[in-house]
């Protein structure tokens, strides 16, 4: 069927497709037995907060270090964990951990004042998400107000009165709600006010350049602006220079995370990172 010359592209992109076909299969497999084998871990990415000078926020962030296949990225599994409906199982063990982990820090006084867990759409649209949170909450004791669920955009642009019946049995526990990537998606500003968000997370993108870009630090500040016209936090993503630092306090961007600040750490780490600050 391939005509001359065309034969060996056809076999090149052939080959290529197995290879993807191969790789995503033995992602698949393996994404499946993660859990068991004790392949996940999560690190924490330390939050500061500009007001008080003080790490007491943190985001979990998801790892895999697969024995098979080494570490991949969250970027690669999500998005199969998410089509496969692994994202279940997964995300109901991310959650459980970071609310043991945080109960354990309290434990050991440090004042952590979030625990940020990312939340996919296909987890969040799950029936009985909230009766979910409920009882980890209840298993590990951990105070409602410190768990906080980041949400993307793209899961509130489903059927609004849906969306808010779960926002606000989850609101009704008593836990806190962000909008991760916020700027990126295509969530109405007239949707927004009727959900009940503590936090919008200005996306990383928007951050890179605004020391340089005025289009970006415009958007910047009209995020926080709006933030606080509707009383909620904000938070920007992906600081990594001491010029976006500044901007962003000029600003007054409530926290910021990033790269300058802290990696997201193990949880070892993690703890001497919160108990060394002063
Ligand atoms: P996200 O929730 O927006 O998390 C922020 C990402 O930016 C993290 O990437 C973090 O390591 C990275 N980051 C933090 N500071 C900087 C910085 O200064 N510069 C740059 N370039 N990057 C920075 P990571 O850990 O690879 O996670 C990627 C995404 O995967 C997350 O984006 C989130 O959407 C998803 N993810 C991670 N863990 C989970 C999880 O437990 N559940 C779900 N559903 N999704 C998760
Ligand atoms: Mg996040
Ligand atoms: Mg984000
Ligand atoms: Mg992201």
């Amino acid at each position: 069927h391939a005509k001359r010359g065309g034969g060996n592209r056809y076999q090149y992109f052939s080959t290529n497709m197995t290879e993807l076909a191969l790789r995503r299969l033995s992602l698949e497999n393996n994404l499946h037995r993660a859990i068991e084998r004790n392949e996940l871990a999560l690190h924490y990415q330390p939050i500061l907060n500009i007001k008080t000078g003080k790490f007491s926020g943190v985001e979990a962030l998801l790892r895999w270090n697969s024995e098979e296949l080494g570490c991949i990225s969250p970027a690669e599994f999500i998005p199969l964990a998410e089509e496969t409906g692994i994202i279940i199982s997964i995300g109901e063990w991310v959650l459980r951990q970071a609310c043991i982990q945080a109960v354990s820090w309290l434990k050991q006084g440090i004042s952590l004042t979030h625990m940020a867990v990312n939340v996919s759409s296909i987890q969040f649209l799950n029936k009985g998400f909230s009766t979910l949170v409920a009882s980890i909450l209840a298993e590990t004791q951990l105070n409602p107000q410190l768990l906080e669920l980041e949400l993307t955009e793209s899961t509130l642009i489903f059927d609004e009165g849906a969306i808010l019946i779960i926002l606000q049995s989850l609101n009704a526990l008593g836990i806190k709600l962000a909008i991760d990537d916020f700027g990126t998606g295509y969530s109405s500003l007239s949707r927004l006010k009727n959900f009940p968000i503590n936090r919008l997370k200005i996306d990383q993108s928007f951050v890179r350049d605004i020391e340089e870009g005025a289009e970006n630090a415009a958007i910047v500040v009209a995020i926080i602006a709006m933030a606080e016209s509707m009383k909620m936090n904000v938070t920007a993503e992906g600081v990594e220079t001491a010029a976006q630092l500044n901007f962003l306090k000029d600003k007054r961007c409530h926290e910021i995370q990033g790269y300058l600040l802290s990696r997201p750490l193990p949880a070892t780490k993690a703890e001497i990172f919160l108990k060394n600050q002063s």
